[in-house]
C-alpha cells in the first residue's frame, strides 16, 4: 500500500467489538482478566493500550520500521534512547540540535558522565569516519533545527555502523512523508509528534521506530520501566492527525517556496535558510534524501533588533514557538526556543528568525510578511 493509504488505515482496522470506523479512544488503566495472566494482550495502561498500539503501528509503517514505540513526548523518546546507553558512553551529536535535546546532553546526562561531542552537520557529512570513533551512538538531527542544515544520512550511518556505534535521526522537520532515515541505515529514528505527525498544535508526543529487534525489545521494556507514554486521547489525536499528513505536508512545502520565492528578493532579508535553495549548502544531500524540502523556512535579518520587532509586528503569522501545524508561526529561537543554547558550543544568532510555513493561504502568508517587513525601521 502507498503512505497515503498506510497513513489512513495501518492499525485502524475497523474495530472488532462494535464495526466503529474510526479507532476508539480506550480511556481506561486497566483490563479484565479471564484467570490469572489470561487476557487479550492488555494487562495495564503504562504496559500498552490499544489506542496508542494503533498509532504505533501505523508510525511504524509510515517509516517502514518493523517496530514503533509511542512516548508522551519527543524529549520522552529522546529519554528512553538515552537510557540504551551507560555512564561512561561517548555520544557525537550535530551541533545544531532541538535546543531541548541539547538542554537534556548537557545539562541532564553530561553531569552523569556521559561524554558528548559536538560536530558541525558539514564536518559530520564530509568526513564522518573521523569523527565518530569510539562513539556508542551518534545523534543527528536533519534538517536541523533551526538553522535548516542537513547531514548526509546514509554517509553517516555507513560509518556509524562500521564502528559498532548506533545512529539516531531525529527527523521532525522532515516527517516520514518527505524522509525515511531507517531505509537509509539510521538504526533508530525519531519523531516528536507535537509537530507536523499531530500536525494541528493541539498534542504534545514522541515516537520512536526501528528495525532492529534487540533495540527494539529494550524500548519496549523502556517504555514500560521509565514511563513515559502518551494517554490514549493524545495517542488518538496524533493518529487522527497522521490522516492528512500526506495532504498537509503537500501544502507546507508549496508555501515555502513560496515564502522563499517572497524572501530571498526581499531586501531587508539578508539570507534565507532552506534546503530547497540550490545555493543552500545541504540542497544536493537533501535532494538525494528527502522527497521535497519541507515547511520551515529561516531567515537573517540585520540585527537582533529588527528579528526581535519584526516577529511581533505579523498578524496572519502567530508568535509562538512550536511548529509543524496548520497555522504559520515565527518565532525568535535566540531568545525563545533556542535560548538553552545560548550558553552552548552553539549559539542561535541573534538575528534569525525562524517561520513554520503553515497551510493557509500563500497570499495572505506573503502579504502579511511583506507588510510586517515593510514596517522595519529605516537603514542606518
Ligand atoms: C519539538 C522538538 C523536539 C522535542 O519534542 P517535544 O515533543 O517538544 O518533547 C525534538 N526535536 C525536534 C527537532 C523538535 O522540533
Amino acid at each position: 500500500m502507498q503512505f497515503e493509504t498506510r497513513a489512513i488505515h495501518v492499525g485502524q482496522e475497523p474495530d472488532p467489538a462494535t464495526g466503529a470506523v474510526t479507532t476508539p479512544i480506550y480511556q481506561t488503566s486497566t483490563f479484565a482478566q479471564e484467570a490469572v495472566g489470561v487476557h487479550k494482550g492488555y494487562d495495564y495502561a503504562r504496559v500498552a493500550n490499544p489506542t496508542r498500539t494503533a498509532l504505533e503501528e501505523c508510525l511504524a509503517s509510515l517509516e517502514n520500521a518493523e517496530h514503533g514505540h509511542a512516548f508522551s513526548s519527543g524529549l520522552g523518546a529522546t529519554t528512553s534512547i538515552m537510557h540504551l546507553l551507560d555512564p561512561g558512553d561517548r555520544v557525537v551529536c550535530v551541533n545544531d540540535v532541538y535546543g531541548g535535546t541539547f538542554r537534556m546532553f548537557s545539562q541532564v546526562y553530561e553531569p552523569k558522565g556521559y561524554r558528548f561531542d559536538y560536530v558541525t552537520p558539514d564536518e559530520l557529512s564530509s568526513d564522518p569516519a573521523a569523527h565518530v570513533g569510539d562513539a556508542r551512538l551518534v545523534w543527528i538531527e536533519t534538517p536541523t533545527n533551526p538553522l535548516l542544515n542537513v547531514v548526509d544520512i546514509a554517509a553517516v550511518a555507513a560509518a556509524a555502523r562500521a564502528a559498532g556505534a548506533l545512529l539516531v535521526v531525529d527527523s521532525t522537520f522532515a516527517t516520514p512523508y518527505l524522509q525515511n532515515p531507517l531505509d537509509l541505515g539510521a538504526d533508530i529514528v525519531l519523531h516528536s509528534t507535537t509537530k507536523y505527525l499531530g500536525g494541528h498544535s493541539d498534542v504534545v508526543g514522541g515516537f520512536a521506530g526501528t528495525n532492529d529487534p534487540t533495540i527494539a525489545d529494550r524500548l519496549r521494556f523502556l517504555q514500560k520501566s521509565l514511563g513515559a507514554v502518551p494517554g490514549p486521547f493524545d495517542a488518538w489525536l496524533v493518529l487522527r492527525g497522521v490522516k492528512t499528513l500526506a495532504v498537509r505536508m503537500e501544502r507546507h512545502c508549496a508555501n515555502a517556496r513560496r515564502v522563499v520565492e517572497f524572501l530571498a528578493g526581499h531586501d531587508r532579508v539578508t539570507r534565507v535558510l532552506w534546503p530547497g535553495l540550490p545555493e543552500h549548502p545541504g540542497h544536493e544531500i537533501a535532494a538525494r534524501q528527502m522527497r521535497d524540502f519541507g515547511g520551515m523556512v529561516s531567515f537573517l535579518v540585520d540585527s537582533e533588533e529588527e528579528a526581535v520587532s519584526l516577529v511581533a509586528r505579523t498578524s496572519v503569522w502567530t508568535l509562538a514557538e512550536s511548529l509543524g501545524g496548520v497555522e504559520s508561526l515565527i518565532e525568535h529561537p535566540a531568545r525563545m526556543t533556542h535560548a538553552a543554547t545560548a550558553t552552548g558550543p552553539f549559539a542561535a544568532p541573534t538575528n534569525l528568525v525562524r517561520l513554520s510555513v503553515g497551510i493557509e493561504s500563500a497570499d495572505d502568508l506573503v502579504g502579511d510578511l511583506a507588510q510586517a517587513l515593510a514596517a522595519a525601521p529605516a537603514r542606518v
